[in-house]
């Protein structure tokens, strides 16, 4: 496959939209308003936009598109760590081949059981499975072996997991067959940066070091099967412009030659990591401002992709861009293998990066519910085979709010049911009652009684 990024076309874009008017940059929040998306000249003007008026309406329109689109839910998942070898040497990640004072563990299969054990009985039902790249270490046998280690696993009160995306590096296209076999959900991966000489800079040697290779992985992805990818860049590598409309031109490139563009993309922002230079010294820092502005864009540029924001982010950063367009949020997390069973976080000699977030799930949960969000544990669609183009179907006309809104509630019922403190469970069944007050028609609001009062007796995993 030829590359799609053209280094000199977006330079040109950037320098062509510079101090945009404030009738144009209007003009372009018109036509997000319409929901269809914006090319990449418009997100240009977007990005450019630099009076702070014009800025707060950005987010005001990203706002309100949330609204549209997603509701107020937020789909809450885990990372799973289960190896940190890696034969990759990437500047910015404590994982580097060169970070030698890392304690390096590849998690055996009975290791692996108890970290899930530990997240089912938290009450986390979807996983973000990662390792490094090691074919010797984590290959891709063994991480499917730990894929249907996981989904094996049952706790007491029917504590499952019940989706597994996964992040490991590209595969073939048989290799992609093979983990769509295994049931995964959506495949992740991150370009890093859309810069060829940064990316160049960043991966000098090892597997990584083919930028194509990366950057065709998700079209070998949806060959071999899988039909929600999740798309993503490392803020703080590059100019966050040019990453944003690096992500758009991927988006559009997928859309274009596979029939769907990323279920997901995620928004990661440069995190401390030890002996990794380029995390301690970011080459191209984001400031909070701008971060805010860049995801409200790509709410306004791809108002039906799903938006990743991880722990990497402090609770403060997180509770501001949640309204802007972030569909899925990570909690509880630990970036080192082993480290929900040690319970340790510090793992900074066995962790990936530093994290801004270190609650636990329950006051992640507290803390959202209590800002008027919906934590949703919904896997439905994914069971339900409701992927690639059928979710895109039901997304654009807004059927998706209408189940997406009632399986959250479920899910969340049942979260409060089997898992939440005191404090988290008041807080919750008060939201869930105001929730259900706001439904209409009144059709809606009778099924969503009649199933809330069945998991309140029991019942599980209900969901339409
Ligand atoms: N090893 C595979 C790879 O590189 O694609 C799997 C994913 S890697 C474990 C997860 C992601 O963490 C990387 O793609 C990178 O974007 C991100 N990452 C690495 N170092 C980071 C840091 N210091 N701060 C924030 N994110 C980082
Ligand atoms: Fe290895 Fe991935 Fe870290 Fe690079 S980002 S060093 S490939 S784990």
């Amino acid at each position: 496959m030829k590359d799609f990024i053209d280094d000199e076309l977006i330079e040109q874009l950037l320098e062509a939209t510079r101090r945009p008017t404030a009738a144009r940059v209007r003009e372009v929040i018109g036509k997000a308003r319409e929901l269809k998306g914006l090319s990449p000249q418009e997100t240009a003007i977007l990005l450019q936009a630099e009076d702070r008026d014009l800025v707060s309406e950005i987010l005001q329109a990203a706002r309100e598109i949330k609204r549209m689109i997603y509701g107020n839910r937020l789909v809450l998942f885990a990372p799973l760590y289960i190896a940190n070898y890696c034969a990759n040497n990437c500047l910015y990640c404590g994982f580097r081949r060169g970070n030698k004072e890392l304690n390096r563990v590849a998690l055996t299969m009975g290791q692996i059981r108890g970290e899930v054990e530990v997240l089912a009985r938290e009450g986390h039902k979807r996983l973000l499975m990662l390792c490094g790249e090691h074919p010797d270490r984590s290959g891709l046998d063994y991480f499917l072996e730990a894929i249907e280690t996981a989904y094996g696993v049952k706790t007491e009160k029917g504590g499952e997991i019940r989706r597994i995306n996964v992040e490991i590096a590209p595969q073939e296209v048989e290799g992609y067959r093979r983990l769509k076999k295994a049931g995964i959900g959506t495949y992740v991966l991150f370009q890093e940066t859309y810069h060829h000489e940064t990316y160049r800079k960043m991966h000098r040697d090892g597997p990584k070091a083919d930028y194509l290779w990366r950057l065709t992985a998700m079209h070998r992805a949806q060959e071999g099967g899988i039909n929600d990818v999740g798309i993503g860049a490392l803020f703080g590598l590059y100019d966050y412009k040019f990453e944003v409309l690096g992500l758009l031109m991927h988006a559009r490139q997928l859309e274009r030659d596979c029939g769907v563009g990323p279920h997901t993309i995620s928004i990661p922002r440069l995190e401390p990591a030890l002996n990794a230079p380029a995390a301690m010294t970011p080459p191209c820092p984001v400031s909070d401002e701008d971060f805010q502005q860049l995801v409200a864009v790509i709410r306004l540029a791809v108002p039906y992709t799903g938006m990743i924001l991880s722990t990497r982010e402090t609770p403060a950063m997180r509770r501001e861009i949640f309204d802007h367009g972030v569909s899925q949020i990570s909690a509880g997390s630990r970036t080192n293998p082993g480290g929900y069973r040690e319970g340790t976080s510090d793992g900074f000699r066995a962790a990936q990066f530093n994290l801004g977030d270190t609650r636990t799930l329950d006051e992640v949960i507290h803390d959202i519910s209590t800002h008027g969000h919906i934590p949703s544990f919904c896997t439905a669609c994914y069971r339900l085979g409701r992927t690639g183009q059928d979710f895109m179907d039901l997304a654009k006309p807004g059927l998706i709010q209408r189940f997406c809104r009632s399986n959250a509630i479920f899910t969340f019922m049942e979260y409060l049911e089997d898992y939440a403190a005191e404090e988290t469970k008041t807080a919750g069944k008060k939201l869930i009652a105001r929730l259900v007050a706001e439904t209409d028609p009144a059709g809606v609001r009778e099924t969503l009684t009649g199933r809330l009062a069945r998991i309140e007796h029991g019942e599980r995993d209900l969901y339409i």
